[in-house]
């Protein structure tokens, strides 16, 4: 068997590592203690895990790994904000994105390599479709937040109290993956994240959409950014598959199935000159009429390969305006993190040159430095890095 055979631990569910022990002739309660091993302490080293007898950790290691991706760079925003990029076994790099604000914590993080959706306003759109990530890589990423911001400290706040799936990718396209990795987050004995705080955006896969209720309660934000067919169309492919009629159906079934006061999140990306005229903003309130949903407007974040623009703080502000006085709860997302090209929709994954070198934490050359050489795809990295 090779390493790469073995079943990860790091990235199964409850669920799952309760019937890898069912299987393996042992307790259920064995995948309680993994998982809070792993998850809730950040130890990824077996022969630390001591209340598993030691013949079975020797079992563990023959048959099994425990594997998360590495970080291979890291920037600082001004604004506190930080970035990691990491490399996911496929080759590619990922970003996510680490987002402080008063009372939370928001960790945006990515469910693919590229993405194959093409939305013309999105920089991972550009770069088109490299891979799906593992539910190791998609949970790894808040287990390295957690790391770097000291949340296995057993303290009572961790730092990361929201996950949204927001990252690099199209989560819905990801789905079994996402799924699991959701799970985890939400596990009592994991991070025990709750369902209002774990958002799965989605530019609108309407059969995933439909067999979302049967896998997860998380939270949802849809991606609209337009309130007709025809320019939906133009800036979102997709749309040319799943209408806008078909997706908001969609969506409302989810919301029903949940069976608690929670709406959805409307997401619309305001790119000046496309569709930010105020006879859209009133087209928008009438489509959303009998839609119960709260709208976030993202102010277009500019990348190279684009000619959008970001439109006007008045054209922002007259947009929120007539959705407001239309009785609608809207937020305008704050630009963050975009000296360090973490904002919204720049996401690249390219390990890249950036001007804010200064700030940059040089994460390979540490590790290099801590143990002695660079590690291969097939290193179990995770264990070597959490004594870093
Ligand atoms: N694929 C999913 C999740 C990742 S994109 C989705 O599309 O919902 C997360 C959000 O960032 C989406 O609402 C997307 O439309 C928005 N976005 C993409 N590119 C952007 C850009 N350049 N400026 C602002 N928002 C952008
Ligand atoms: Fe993919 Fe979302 Fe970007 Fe569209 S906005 S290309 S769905 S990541």
């Amino acid at each position: 068997m090779t390493a790469t055979s073995k079943p990860n631990l790091a990235g199964l569910s409850l669920e799952k590592l309760r019937v890898l022990f069912a299987d393996m002739g042992e307790k259920p309660f064995r995948a309680q203690q993994v998982t809070k091993w792993i998850h809730q302490r950040g130890v990824l080293d077996l022969d630390a895990m001591t209340d598993i007898s030691k013949p079975l950790r020797d079992r563990l290691k023959l048959t099994t790994c425990i594997s998360l991706p590495r970080i291979v760079d890291e920037f600082a925003s001004a604004d506190g904000s930080r970035k990691w990029i990491m490399q996911v076994a496929s080759g590619s790099s990922v970003e996510m994105v680490f987002i402080p604000e008063a009372g939370r914590g928001t960790l945006c993080i990515s469910s693919q390599a590229g993405c194959s959706l093409d939305c013309s306003f999105c920089a991972t759109g550009k770069q088109g479709f490299n891979s799906n990530l593992t539910v190791a890589e998609i949970i790894g990423q808040l287990w390295w937040a957690n790391h770097e911001l000291g949340g296995f400290g057993g303290r009572l706040e961790r730092p990361v109290s929201n996950v949204v799936m927001m990252g690099m990718g199209e989560p819905l396209l990801n789905f079994d993956n996402v799924m699991d990795a959701v799970t985890i987050m939400m596990e009592d004995c994991a991070y025990g994240l709750s369902k209002r705080k774990v958002t799965i955006s989605t530019s609108g896969v309407v059969p995933a959409i439909d067999r979302l209720k049967d896998f997860t309660d998380a939270s949802i934000a849809v991606s609209l950014h337009a309130p007709n067919d025809t320019l939906r169309s133009q800036i979102m492919p997709i749309n040319k598959k799943y209408p806008i009629a078909e997706l908001l159906r969609a969506v409302s079934g989810y919301m029903d199935s949940l069976g608690d006061k929670r709406v959805p999140v409307i997401e619309y990306t305001l790119i000046a000159g496309i569709n930010d005229h105020r006879q859209l903003a009133r087209d928008l309130a009438t489509l959303l009429q009998d839609f119960p949903c709260k709208i976030n407007l993202i102010p277009f974040n500019p990348f190279p390969q684009s000619d959008f623009r970001r439109p006007s703080s008045s054209a922002i502000s007259n947009f929120r305006q007539i959705l407001q006085e239309a009785g609608y709860i809207v937020t305008v997302r704050t630009t963050r993190a975009d000296d360090i090209g973490a904002a919204c929709g720049q996401l690249v994954g390219i390990v890249e040159d950036q001007t804010q070198r200064s700030s940059r934490h040089q994460r390979r050359r540490e590790l290099v430095a801590a143990h002695g050489k660079e590690f291969d795809s097939t290193d179990n990295l995770a264990v070597a890095a959490d004594s870093v």
